[in-house]
């Protein structure tokens, strides 16, 4: 294993929401949306999160960004607990990890022209002001293939491609080493996904980024991501490099999610067949294995116990939680 700590580091970390009812509103339950994750992504790297809508990974992302307090775990930034830094440390923190979120409309203030958009990052943070800050956001736009002229406009004048590429802009106006992408392309146009893509791609190389992208899009995860991490009702159920998982899927939830994906490999033959039905409501998670509803290899004890996540191939790489396994 490296010695250099990993860009970022989550373990065992937890996000719990109240669910509250009546005129009081008083707490009747807790649901855990993000269930003792524990994953890191390292310096260059593309982390993968995948799984069905409801499954927390938007959560975790946002737990990786600190829009989220996690209720259990660590966070480690670069080795360092975020939980122990001080609130001068921790905005820093927030420097270096930064978020692009889903929807561009959003989360772009619809009051705010482009360029006051852009100037916020550095006004929260207090940097660079006067003719650098101007400068620096002129290097933004460009950076993002869009032009001084949008710096100008209102959000409600761009197309879904440039107000996603003003939110990348923004997550960059820091130079965070680590942006969390919760999927950036599904909101847009067919035809505008894969110049976002490129986008990314070409960013990712010059600026030397890290990345963790959230995505339900396995045909993107494959082409993009380093590692994968695929979730179910909170919990990780399978993690591996990409190239593995997708060749050799060992969790009955992954091949079920690969099995409904086009393979444009004839050659290559995925088990398992696609899902039906829907994820459970959160509030009403099965017992034992959380899957146990929809595996078509369900046993007895699944249902009695959850297993754990643990090594399934010869080099420790890929790890899955399944009884069968
Ligand atoms: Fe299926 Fe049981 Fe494995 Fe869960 S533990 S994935 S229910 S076989």
């Amino acid at each position: 294993m490296s010695a250099v700590a990993p860009l970022l580091q989550a373990d065992a970390l937890s996000v719990e929401f109240p669910v509250r009812r009546g005129i009081l509103r008083r707490e009747v339950a807790r649901l855990r949306a993000v269930d003792r994750v524990s994953i890191e992504v390292r310096a260059g790297e593309v982390l993968g999160i995948v799984g069905e809508s409801g499954c927390g990974k938007t959560t975790l992302g946002r737990a990786m960004v600190g829009l989220i307090a996690p209720d259990a775990g660590t966070l480690r930034v670069e080795g360092r607990d975020v939980a122990t830094l001080s609130p001068d440390e921790r905005r820093r923190m927030t420097r270096d990890v930064q978020m692009v979120f889903q929807d561009p409309f959003a989360s772009l203030n619809p009051r705010k022209r482009i360029r006051q958009v852009l100037e916020l990052p550095f006004e929260v943070h207090g940097l660079a002001g006067g003719a650098e800050r101007d400068a620096r956001i002129r290097e933004l736009v460009a950076l993002v293939g869009l032009s001084a002229e949008h710096l100008d406009r209102w959000p409600h004048e761009l197309s879904g491609g440039q107000r996603q590429r003003v939110g990348i802009a923004r997550a960059l106006a820091l130079q965070p080493k680590l942006v969390v992408l919760d999927e950036p392309l599904s909101a847009l146009d067919m035809s505008i996904q894969s110049q976002v893509l490129n986008l990314l791609v070409d960013l990712r190389e010059r600026l030397n980024l890290s990345y963790v992208f959230i995505s339900h899009d396995l045909s993107i995860v494959e082409y993009l991501c380093d590692h994968v991490a695929v979730m179910y009702l909170g919990r990780v159920v399978e993690s591996a490099p990409a190239a593995q998982l997708f060749a050799s899927p060992r969790h009955p939830y992954t091949q079920a999610l690969l099995a409904a994906v086009p393979d444009p490999d004839p050659r290559r033959e995925r088990p398992g067949r696609p899902l039906d039905g829907d994820v459970p409501a959160l509030l009403h998670a099965p017992g034992g294995c959380a899957f146990h509803t929809r595996c078509p290899l369900v046993q007895p004890r699944c249902r009695a116990s959850a297993p754990d996540l643990r090594v399934v191939d010869t080099v420790g790489l890929q790890r899955a939680a399944c009884h069968l396994l």
